[in-house]
């Protein structure tokens, strides 16, 4: 346990030191929850070209493992230890009609996008030693996950309560865990279902400023709006079919999500 951590905190001082992330992350434990990103990286595993499968393979080989989906919650536990320097796991796009500006919204790379974008160009950096790459890989494949959450997007996070069958979390836990976990299957089951379901409908391309825009239009035009009027009012409580009704926008973000990643490392260039 205590071999893990040393590790974990030697790839973000590694990546720190090499001034790829500058980003504190000051969110709370925001993300799809752990399953929901396992889900993202065993779609993209079905992606992956040989190519692909190879030299990812040949990174995860150092730690020891061998698929993605033993690596898609790493972002967040490492992010729990506190290490002082991590990604951004989210940007806050305006819900009104504002263009996405970076000099705002993701001053100096601190932002999900700036995050991903980096990861991306450490991968394509034949220079950069392989626990720092192992590092990138890791943040990829949970990063992809999370900009594919529509709250992750959005100037409204949704933390705020509400009720639902009874128990009282925020909205954005809702959107995190409730979806995944209604489903009462295994993560490999979970991805085969959504991309049996998906494949060949689901817009895939694309780049990341694009996808958090996707994002942050769905959680305003449909997840915020869905609450209406109830906004006003001292507490929500969403309705018992809530899951179900919102259920085919959570497949299609874990779809294009799992479409997206397996791209993303499909072109990566190693050397
Ligand atoms: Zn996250």
């Amino acid at each position: 346990m205590r071999g893990t951590v040393v590790i974990i905190m030697r790839s973000a001082v590694a990546l720190a030191f090499m001034g790829m992330f500058t980003m504190i992350q000051t969110g709370s434990a925001l993300a799809w929850n752990g399953m929901g990103h396992e889900v993202v990286a065993a779609i993209a595993e079905k992606h992956l070209t040989a190519t692909g499968r190879l030299w990812v393979g040949e990174l995860l080989s150092a730690e020891g493992k061998t698929s993605i989906v033993e690596v898609a919650r790493w972002a967040d536990r490492i992010r729990d230890l506190k290490v002082g320097v991590q990604p951004s796991h989210l940007v806050r796009l305006p819900l009104d009609e504002r263009e996405y500006d970076p000099a705002k919204q993701c001053k100096n790379h601190r932002c999900i996008i700036g995050a991903i974008d980096e990861s991306v160009a450490a991968l394509n950096d034949p220079a950069l030693p392989t626990e720092a790459k192992v590092a990138a890989l890791k943040y990829i494949v949970h990063l992809v996950g999370d900009i594919h959450q529509p709250l992750h997007a959005s100037e409204d996070p949704g933390v705020f309560k509400v009720i639902f069958k009874g128990k009282e979390m925020t909205f954005h836990d809702v959107w995190d865990s409730a979806f995944i976990r209604s489903r009462k299957m295994s993560v490999h089951d979970i991805a085969d279902m959504v991309d049996d379901f998906e494949r060949g409908n689901a817009p895939a391309g694309g780049s990341t400023v694009s996808w958090a825009i996707e994002s942050r239009n769905l959680a305003r035009d449909v997840l915020l709006r869905d609450l209406g009027a109830q906004r006003a009012t001292a507490m929500l409580v969403l309705p018992d079919d809530y899951l179900e009704r919102h259920w085919p926008a959570v497949r299609l973000r874990l779809e294009q999500a799992g479409l997206r990643l397996a791209s993303l490392l499909n072109g990566i260039r190693m050397r």
